[in-house]
């Protein structure tokens, strides 16, 4: 087992405590040993000791991960299991490779900028020609039937983000310079979380740049189990973003803040620029607390509202105060907290295109947690947690409204 060898270590850390059982939200909803991290540890170590072949059970106890690093976050040993879950997959793609839709247009489209355009283009397509068809004789034909079609995506708008902001947004007496990175769900889904992260960024004082030509930050081809994949779009993304003069590289996206700091260092070790680049790489509710005075430009309105965590940003990157801080003055005081806040919605990436079914379990006990606050809107700060609770909210018939910080803070800026 290759990909695994260098974690052996790692993976011999689990004293099979159980600990991670509380926190899983995979075990949450399963409650069987093969979905939660302890169970998880102990079949890839069988793995790697000859006892068990690479089955499809193992295959789907590996892939049923959602990837949320709760485990990891609250594991006594400090086992970095997102990590050996990544390695066991890029194992089962080398041995055994199954193939699938997902795997086959991750690998497709997010290799270069022309690909994904078009791929997301042909989604916009899909996207306004599924409704119509999954109401016809052809509806068996369409992927991902997912619970009677109820999926709600939201609609992908003509205009991505690079086509509606310059390479360059200027302010007088600027600060310094922002380089800001979109990721794929914010470029191609929700530009106008994008436009309100350069108004933000130039209202806390600083000059924004963008590339447009910026590709995926590559972390559902590493989820995937496509290492060589991964690395290519590692490389050219380093080169690309340390190609522009700027202070810090700040993301509105956490997975895509994680990817680029902790992810392109692990895959680029020997390299000085990904070394270079991770130190600017800021989440950008993290950046206006520490780095801006963006509280005392606010011109706050009342607004009671609840928060969820992603798990990118309050696992992997350690980021729970700021965004709570940012909110609660953007708000008045109106952040009322939610049980389990930092539990995984579901979204997981692929995790949620995978197994649409479980995923959809486990953002339902979010919905039911956010309900119990009586807040109208839940805020979070990752566009696919956003995606994926306004969908879970949307189909249980909730009344509460699903918001990124950044449009929270948008409404909070100085007329
Ligand atoms: S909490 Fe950590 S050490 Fe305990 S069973 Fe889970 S992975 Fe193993
Ligand atoms: S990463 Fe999340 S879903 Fe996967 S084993 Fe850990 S807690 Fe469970």
């Amino acid at each position: 087992m290759s990909n695994l060898t260098n974690l052996s270590s790692e993976i011999f850390k689990c004293i099979r405590c159980g600990a991670c059982r509380a926190v899983c939200p995979t075990f949450g909803e399963e409650l069987s040993e093969i979905a939660v991290a302890r169970g998880r540890m102990a079949l890839i170590e069988a793995v790697m000791g000859g006892e068990l072949a690479l089955t499809d059970a193992f295959e789907k106890a590996v892939f049923n991960c959602a990837m949320c690093g709760a485990c990891k976050a609250n594991c006594p040993s400090g086992v970095d299991v997102p990590a050996i879950i990544e390695a066991a997959r890029a194992e089962l793609v080398e041995k055994k490779r199954s193939e699938g839709l997902v795997r086959f247009l991750a690998r497709k489209s997010l290799k270069d900028k022309k690909s994904l355009d078009r791929a997301f283009s042909l989604m916009a397509l899909g996207r306004a020609a599924y409704g119509p068809l999954a109401a016809t004789p052809l509806a068996k034909y369409l992927p991902y039937q997912y619970e009677d079609f109820k999926r709600n995506f939201p609609k992908i708008p003509r205009k991505p983000l690079s086509k509606r902001i310059p390479p360059v947004s200027r302010i007088r007496h600027a600060k310094g310079t922002v380089l800001f990175y979109a990721g794929c769900v914010i470029n191609y889904v929700y530009p106008e979380i994008g436009v309100a992260a350069v108004k933000i960024l130039n209202h806390a004082g600083y000059d924004v740049a963008f590339i447009k030509e910026e590709l995926c930050c590559g972390k559902p081809l590493l989820s995937l189990g496509e290492t060589e994949a991964f690395r290519s779009v590692a490389e050219r993304n380093v080169s690309l973003l340390m190609g522009v003069e700027a202070d810090y590289i700040v993301s509105a996206c956490p997975t895509c803040s994680l990817t680029l700091r902790d992810e392109y260092l692990k895959i680029l070790p020997q390299s000085d620029n990904a070394a270079a680049m991770a130190a600017k790489v800021r989440d950008i509710n993290e950046f206006l607390l520490h780095e801006t005075d963006f509280i005392a430009r606010l011109d706050a309105a009342e607004m009671i509202i609840t928060y969820h965590d992603p798990c990118h940003l309050a696992h992997g990157m350690g980021v729970k105060k700021e965004p709570r801080e940012l909110l609660d003055a953007a708000t008045l005081g109106g952040l009322v907290e939610m049980e389990e806040a930092s539990r995984c919605c579901g979204f997981g990436g692929s995790f949620s295109f995978l197994n649409y079914e479980l995923s959809g379990r486990i953002a339902n006990r979010k919905v039911k947690n956010i309900i119990k606050t009586g807040a109208p809107a839940v805020v979070t700060a990752c566009p696919g947690c956003l995606m994926h609770i306004g969908d879970a909210l949307r189909q249980s018939g909730a009344d509460a409204v699903a918001f990124h910080t950044l449009q929270i803070f948008e409404k909070a800026i100085k007329k």
